[in-house]
This record gives C-alpha cells, sequence and structure tokens, in this order.
C-alpha cells in the first residue's frame, strides 16, 4: 500500500505540512485518532483542500477531525475553509480572537458587496456556521488568544501562544482608522492579518513539543510579535524539537530567541514557500540564515521554478512580453513527520525538499 494511504498508529504523533508555492496547511495526528487542521490551501490537480483529499486517503472517518483552525485570514491560509467546516460538521472552528471585534465584523461585511477584498473566504466560512440554530453556531466557533488551551486529551495538549492582549488592543485602533478611509479596507484586511496570527504550542506525551510559527512577524514591541511570544508567563519552558518555521522563512518573522529559547538544538524547521510579491519567500540569504540555525531545514517546494527550455526564437519573443521566466510548478509539496517510539521519521512528497546551505 502506498505510503500515503496508511495512517499513524493509535499513539503516533504526526505533523503534515502541505504547500505549492502559495498556501499552506498543517494536518496534525494527536493520538488516539484524533486530528486537527491548521489552516487551508487547495491541490489545483483536485480542487480540494488539500487536508480533506490526505485524511481521505487514508480512511479518516470525518468526525475524527475534531477542530480547523485559521491561524490568520489571508488567502494563502484559509483557502478551502468553508469546504473543510462542510465536510468535517463535528469540528469546530478555531479563530484569533481579535476576528470577534466590531472592526473585523464590518471588514467581513463588506467583502459582501466587495470581491477581493481578502476576507471573502472567512465570511463563506462563517457563513457554514451561520444556518438556523444559533447554539449551534456558538458551539462550533472558539476565540483565542495567548495562554488559550486549544486542544487538550490524554496525550495531547495544543495552547495558543499569541496574540498577546496589547497586539489586539493596538489592532483594533489600526483596523478601525483605516476602515474609516473607505477606499483602504483591503489594506486594513491584510495590513493587521499577521499582527493578529495565532501561533500554537503542542505538547505530546511527555517528550515531544511542537512550534507552529503561523505568519507571525517580529516587532520593537515587546508587548507584540514573537518577543511576546517568547517573554510569556504562560509558554512551558520546555524546547520544541520541530518547528513551522513563521511567515515562509521571512527575515521579518525570524526572532533569533525564538531558536536560543524555545527550540531545541537542530530542531526540524519545516516551512511553505511564498512565490507572490516583490520579494518571494524564502530569499537566498533566508536560507543560509535558517541553515545556520539548524542543519535540518526542510520546504514544501522551492522558491522558484526551474526556468523552461525555451528554443531562442521562442525565448527572444517571450523575453518581450516577461522579464523572468519560470515555469509553473503548482504541485503539492508534503513535509511528514512522524514520532514512533520516541523517534522522529520524515518523509518528503512532490517538490518537498531538505534545504542546505
Ligand atoms: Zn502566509
Amino acid at each position: 500500500m502506498p505510503s500515503l494511504k496508511i495512517p499513524p498508529d493509535k499513539h503516533e504523533f504526526e505533523i503534515s505540512l502541505f504547500g505549492p508555492g502559495v498556501g499552506e496547511c498543517i494536518v496534525l495526528h494527536l493520538g488516539d485518532g484524533h486530528w486537527v487542521i491548521v489552516d487551508s490551501c487547495i491541490d489545483r490537480t483536485t480542487g480540494n483542500p488539500v487536508a480533506l483529499d490526505y485524511l481521505e486517503g487514508m480512511s479518516v472517518a470525518p468526525d475524527r477531525v475534531k477542530q480547523i483552525i485559521v491561524s490568520h485570514w489571508h488567502n494563502d491560509h484559509c483557502a478551502g475553509v468553508s469546504k473543510l467546516l462542510q465536510y468535517y460538521s463535528t469540528a469546530s472552528l478555531v479563530l484569533s480572537v481579535a476576528l470577534r471585534a466590531t472592526e473585523f465584523r464590518q471588514l467581513i461585511a463588506a467583502s459582501r458587496m466587495e470581491i477581493g477584498i481578502g476576507t471573502d473566504e472567512l465570511r463563506l466560512a462563517l457563513d457554514v456556521l451561520r444556518p438556523s440554530n444559533r447554539i449551534g453556531i456558538q458551539e462550533r466557533r472558539t476565540f483565542v488568544l495567548c495562554g488559550k488551551v486549544v486542544f487538550q486529551s490524554s496525550h495531547a495538549q495544543i495552547l495558543c501562544l499569541s496574540p498577546s492582549d496589547r497586539t489586539i488592543g493596538r489592532s483594533f485602533v489600526e483596523i478601525s482608522s483605516l476602515i474609516e478611509t473607505g477606499q483602504q479596507r483591503k489594506r486594513a484586511a491584510s495590513h493587521s492579518s499577521n499582527d493578529v496570527a495565532v501561533t500554537l504550542w503542542i505538547q505530546f506525551g511527555d517528550g515531544l513539543a511542537v512550534l507552529l510559527g503561523s505568519d507571525l512577524e517580529k516587532t520593537n514591541d515587546k508587548e507584540r510579535g514573537w518577543v511576546a511570544v517568547v517573554e510569556s508567563k504562560v509558554r512551558p519552558k520546555t524546547k520544541a524539537k520541530i518547528f513551522k518555521v513563521a511567515h515562509h522563512g521571512s527575515d521579518n518573522a525570524d526572532e533569533s530567541r525564538v531558536w536560543s529559547e524555545m527550540l531545541e538544538q537542530n530542531a526540524y524547521a519545516i516551512l511553505t514557500p511564498y512565490r507572490l510579491g516583490v520579494k518571494p519567500l524564502p530569499s537566498e540569504s533566508d536560507r543560509i540564515r535558517l541553515c545556520s540555525q539548524t542543519a535540518e531545514v526542510y520546504a514544501t517546494t522551492h522558491t522558484h521554478t526551474a526556468k523552461p527550455d525555451l528554443n531562442k526564437t521562442v525565448d527572444r519573443v517571450a523575453r518581450g512580453v516577461a522579464k523572468s521566466l519560470r515555469r509553473l510548478d503548482s504541485r503539492m509539496g508534503h513535509i511528514r513527520l512522524r514520532r514512533k517510539a520516541s523517534e522522529i521519521f520524515i518523509e518528503l512528497f512532490g517538490p518537498a525538499h531538505k534545504i542546505s546551505a
């Protein structure tokens, strides 16, 4: 049987990280057949959220998915969440507490009229939970901030490490000032998203900790961003063996104290690249920096795709219309780590690969 069809053993921890170049999804097995999905992206070959395809492939019953956590509302992290909520109809939706505020509700409402505002998928997800039974809605939605235990079983705990109180207060002020200007709702939607991202600490059994960094960035303010996480009083003082690198390996999310105070030496650092934007991530310097922190750095796919092999005439014509030619490789990459008897086994699928300096 192909390896992707074989589920983990009952007491085995698993983290699967998926990314096609733009998009990120994490699937966790927390023991006893309990599954949690963090963020979502679409597999272009099937048109489905990748988590759904993966769990279906292993014949995981829909009621085994306990939670769907949206770390923040950028489209590269929440594409397909509404479909996941429909399919996993007993799973609860976990969101940053920032999304409970009036200011964000205004943004969501604006996306009904104004497509492309950046909160469309989230609006669809909340609509799935909206229907007739209001009690049901309350039960399926949880808003979290630093200190909140998101999941608890006899084997595992998921603890929320951000956003901090101060981040929440500040982002509301920023958002409302941007909304007031009317034209800038789109900017408002994207502006504060990373700021209020949900980072998670997973404790499995007594010997494994995992840090999921979402897209949380650094700030100069000690009460926000990564320094607030490092200095948080609720943070367990053990060290994590696996780190989902924050913000696609970007320098603006790399706090050295995370490496020295929160991660074991030579921790597994796993990331999804982000190819859109002026500066695709991780850049060459990001890769070098990450490799200086640990020998175990893995990416779900390549930041840049290979240049196409064109003959000279076509090449000349094409260069007239495009500055940089890259072959579009949108295959889904998949990094899987499973822990059996205190040993971690890593498997790489599709374009996923180890990064070396
Ligand atoms: Zn992202």
